[in-house]
């Protein structure tokens, strides 16, 4: 007979989905034990081509690659914009970042003389966990606000070591030596950006060389300390995002050149994290997700590849916007290739509902939780993807089709090409965007105008961050 208790059992294992599937017999968090930890690893600029399991052909990531074979090798995975800034909003929120002001299309990230920031009326991934108990630290770049108010002590991070900004900015152009010159034969000081601890001003400028070392070292120390209680580690790498350094370890170890030991030093730190946790046990109890935050930069052989996806960072083709995304969760997700959409907007529904967080229900989130999706236990919720440059909708993407409305070189002044009808492509057969279909297809351009029309009615405007001076 089934008695209440039982039935109630069941019904809470629904509810917190995945939960069910996640009693841990050696967890160290007696009190807590059936909430995970959560680490998101981040790097900068990498594009979809850029590491072994994806592709490359000359890049070595041993690490990354284990990483997939073990855990989820996820290929249509997106960002939530094709730049630092926005993207990073969309991660931390869980909501468009043109819902809370934090992209523009005049300034499309924030620089060292901005003023804005993620508002605190935001709910981050951090302050969110914080509240159920959890020790959180954000390692690396923040790129959210360098002001006191905006810092990750400001939203919900327990501890913050990193850079506030990009690692190009503030440029030292003494001697009249131009932009090019300054990324491409790149010295220390030629980047007056400040590492920080907490609110303190540790080193500036910061010592690029041995950054991802640093990072590194800073995030296995706060996972032996936290090993005992759940903790969120948010380690956003600021590589390999130009200028390109890396310690002497790393130096002439790739056949890609620069570009690819910078690569391959974020791949030895992915490792160290990765047997961080099992030293510490917490490897069945940790759900690692490792992605980019936008596409490569198209410039030279300095910035990455988008493979065979079209396009890079700062546009909204494939390259720009689709990332490789390695979930890894020993013992609790199957191993193997996950084709279903996500976002990393998702990811913030998704811990949630995995540490039993609920989320205050008085705003728009663009995310789901696609716990259901990880643990193959059911449908997928995200069947649409929406590509925003700066403020406005160039591209939806529903199902297989993609149509774009408005298409723009992803950087430079070159002004923006209105396509009526959009340009259609069926992503899953053509996922290089090079068989415009739209004249066969028009009840699906119909169908995706429709999904426009509906979602630019849930769009408010907010006070733009970005454009604060
Ligand atoms: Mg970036």
């Amino acid at each position: 007979m089934l008695n209440t208790k039982k039935i109630l059992l069941v019904i809470t294992g629904l509810l917190s989905i995945g939960a069910a599937g996640q009693q841990n017999p050696v967890s160290s968090d007696k009190t807590n034990p059936s909430k995970p930890n959560f680490i998101i690893i981040f790097a900068d600029d990498m594009g979809y081509g850029d590491i072994g399991v994806y592709g490359h052909p000359t890049i070595k990531t041993p690490n990354l690659d284990r990483m997939a074979y073990k855990g989820q090798k996820w290929t249509n995975f997106y960002v939530a914009a094709p730049a630092c800034t926005p993207s990073r909003a969309g991660l931390m929120t869980g909501r468009l970042p043109v819902r809370t002001g934090m992209s523009s299309g005049k300034r499309r990230v924030l620089f060292p003389d901005s003023k804005g920031g993620l508002p605190d009326k935001e709910i981050t991934i951090a302050s969110a966990l914080k509240e159920a108990g959890y020790s959180t630290a954000c390692i690396g770049k923040w790129h959210l606000g360098h002001l006191p108010q905006f810092l990750p002590s400001a939203h919900g991070f327990d501890y913050y070591y990193g850079i506030p900004y990009s690692n190009d900015m503030d440029r030292n152009r003494i001697g009249g030596r131009d932009d090019l010159e300054i990324i491409l034969n790149p010295k220390i000081d030629y980047f007056n950006v400040p590492l920080m601890r907490n609110s303190e001003i540790i080193e500036r400028p910061a010592d690029q060389t041995t950054i991802t070392k640093r990072y590194t070292q800073e995030a296995i120390k706060f996972i032996n300390q936290n090993k005992n209680k759940p903790f969120f580690l948010y380690l956003a790498n600021s590589k390999p995002h130009v200028p390109l350094f890396r310690s002497n370890d790393f130096v002439d170890k790739s056949l890609r050149g620069v570009y690819g030991d910078v690569i391959q030093e974020i791949d030895w730190s992915v490792g160290e994290i990765l047997s961080a946790l099992k030293r510490n046990n917490l490897d069945d109890n940790t759900l690692v997700v490792f992605t980019s935050d936008n596409g490569p930069w198209l410039f030279n052989e300095h910035g990455g590849s988008a493979g065979l996806l079209r396009g890079g960072k700062g546009g909204t083709y494939e390259g720009g916007m689709r990332e490789p995304a390695i979930l890894w969760w020993p013992g609790k997700l199957k191993p193997g290739v996950v084709m279903d959409m996500s976002t990393t907007m998702d990811l913030l529904p998704t811990f949630c509902s995995l540490a039993n967080v609920t989320l205050p229900n008085d705003r728009i989130y663009d995310g789901y939780d696609i716990s259901t999706s990880m643990f193959g236990k059911g449908p997928n919720p995200r069947d649409i993807v929406y590509y925003y440059r700066g403020t406005d909708v160039f591209a939806i993407r529903e199902g297989a089709y993609k149509a774009h409305f408005v298409t723009q070189p992803e950087f430079g002044s070159k002004e923006k090409t209105f396509h009526n009808p959009p340009l259609l492509y069926n992503l899953n057969v053509d996922p290089s965007e090079k068989y415009n279909i739209a004249k066969k297809h028009p009840k699906v351009i119909n169908e995706i105008k429709q999904v426009l029309k509906e979602h630019l009615k849930t769009v408010v405007p907010v006070e733009n961050q970005l454009e604060k001076l």
